[in-house]
């Protein structure tokens, strides 16, 4: 599963690791790759 360090925005490749934590930066959130959800809202 691909992850994404939130403080230095590297992809991040989680393994049964056993800790979630950017190799790179040691930073703790992760957050979780997905498709970008681009929406448009008509606001009048
Ligand atoms: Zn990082």
């Amino acid at each position: 599963m691909s992850y994404k360090c939130s403080r230095c925005k590297r992809d991040v490749e989680l393994d049964e690791y056993g800790g979630v934590r950017c190799p790179y930066c040691g930073h703790r959130v992760l957050l979780k790759e997905r498709a970008p959800v681009v929406k448009e809202v008509d606001v009048r």
